[in-house]
């Protein structure tokens, strides 16, 4: 079994549909294909939701009509008989109904989950319309009905397992499943999702759960790239990474890549593959146990960090109060990702700042607290990265005009990471490539 997972842009628009179709039937695997939403799709649905939290139901009006007529286009050159044109037109039918009966209820988080589900649910149905119109064998595969996410937002690979062998073991004769990324039940049973960007992490888990033999991210561009090419000019695709690389990747901000993503497949040791929908015969980024190469591979960054730091004098010497401080960010379930000391302070980030103000409040007690948000973490990544020659020397002397907060070097031997003020990201970016990636 494969995983063939296509992102919003490969799925964008008619023909790039057209194109899919083409490319999960190359060969004669058994596959399990996962859609994102239409490319924008989500951010409207976002939109819709927003409107509706302020009770802007004019506004919100307004929205869903917009998209409603983008989809009513795209459908007219998605598909050419009247038999599937009927069928695609009532499952906008269904779906905008069902966005215009919200309209009239009362909003609440449950109610912004679904709406939020409407993408993928339109995506993957209109996709399974055409391929029928071309006679192309497969079976529509409902996310709802085995990815799940426990009490604590955290897939349950082991319920995701049992629920999706079930319905393959069930359904041996067909050998092409089309299913919908990002979307899932929490643990109290209704919809919910892995997150914007989440469907990565729906193929990974999928490619886990069935013991895929490769997961296939197809997407708008030739694999990892050494830098963010939307931040920098020259970047160039890295042909290979390991899972552990891949991982800091994503996690410290490379946008390909969900960032929690690479844990199942990895657990599960099923190679990921970045391929380019657009350029089908690019090499792309294999991602394996291997790194392929020692040295610095990439660098990513990550915006909205939030800084804090605790200044104790009792801190010298006083065993224990690591653990008082960690307790604190446990208690909040709010995860940390850089941390520095020294012996009269601390100084921790965090990207989820929803009980900052608990936080401080909680930490106060232990000395002074001073948070200051805006804060990026730029991550270099590599294999063995500290035993690269020189790298620390030369990161530094690209540095030279930046205003570096935060160093963290040596918890990983992939990752050198660095904490800036968000206004100097392109800048040190672009340092960067030049300083240590010669671009
Ligand atoms: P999809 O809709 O297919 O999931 P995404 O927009 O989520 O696609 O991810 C692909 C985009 O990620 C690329 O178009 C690129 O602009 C951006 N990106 C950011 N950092 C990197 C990187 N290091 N390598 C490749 N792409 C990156
Ligand atoms: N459609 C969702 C989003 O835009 C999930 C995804 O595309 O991965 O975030
Ligand atoms: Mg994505």
């Amino acid at each position: 079994m494969k995983i063939m997972k296509f992102g919003g842009t490969s799925v964008g628009k008619p023909e790039r549909m057209h194109e899919v179709s083409r490319l999960i039937t190359k060969d004669a695997e058994s596959k399990i294909v996962v859609l994102s939403a239409l490319s924008g799709t989500t951010n409207s649905l976002v939109a819709i939701s927003d409107s509706l939290a302020k009770s802007d139901r004019v506004t919100a009006k307004q929205q869903i009509d917009t998209l409603e007529t983008h989809y009513q286009n795209f459908i007219s050159e998605l598909v050419k008989t009247d038999a599937a044109l009927a069928k695609a037109k009532a499952i906008l039918t269904e779906h905008f109904e069902f966005l215009n009966i919200i309209l009239k209820i009362s909003f609440n988080e449950a109610l912004n989950k679904d709406i939020l589900a409407q993408g993928e649910l339109l995506s993957t149905k209109l996709f399974s319309t055409f391929l029928e119109e071309q006679g192309i064998d497969h079976m529509y595969l409902p996310a709802l009905d085995f990815m799940v996410i426990d009490e604590y937002d955290e897939p349950d690979l082991d319920t995701i397992k049992k629920k999706l062998s079930e319905i393959l073991n069930a359904n041996t004769d067909k050998k092409l499943f089309i299913t919908q990324g990002y979307i899932c039940r929490n643990a109290k049973g209704e919809v919910d999702n892995l997150k914007r960007g989440g469907s990565d992490y729906s193929a990974s888990l999928i490619a886990a759960a069935c013991n895929a033999t490769v997961c296939e991210i197809w997407t708008d561009i030739d694999g990892m790239h050494n830098n963010d090419p939307r931040v920098v000019n020259k970047t160039v695709a890295i042909e290979q990474l390991s899972f552990d690389e891949a991982a800091e990747l994503a996690y410290f901000g490379a946008k390909i890549l969900h960032p929690t993503c690479i844990w199942p497949a990895q657990l599960a040791k099923v190679p990921v593959k970045l391929l380019n929908t657009m350029q089908p015969d690019a090499a792309g980024t294999t991602i394996t146990s291997e790194a392929g190469s020692n040295g610095v591979k990439a660098v990513a960054a990550k915006d909205g960090i939030t800084v804090i730091n605790i200044k104790s004098s009792r801190m010298l010497l006083a065993y224990g109060f690591l653990r008082k401080v960690f307790e604190v960010f446990e208690k909040y379930r709010t995860s940390i990702d850089m941390i520095t000391t020294s012996e009269v302070a601390v100084s921790v980030t965090i990207d989820n700042d929803t009980y900052l103000d608990e936080i401080i409040k909680e930490l106060e007690p232990f000395g002074t607290v001073e948070a200051e948000k805006g804060q990026t973490i730029v991550s270099i990544v590599g294999n063995e990265i500290s035993e690269t020659k020189n790298l620390v020397q030369r990161l530094f002397t690209a540095l030279a005009d930046i205003p570096v907060r935060m160093v963290s070097y040596g918890g990983s031997k992939h990752n050198v990471s660095i904490l800036i003020p968000g206004s100097y990201k392109t800048q040190t970016l672009q340092v960067i490539n030049s300083g240590i990636f010669g671009l």
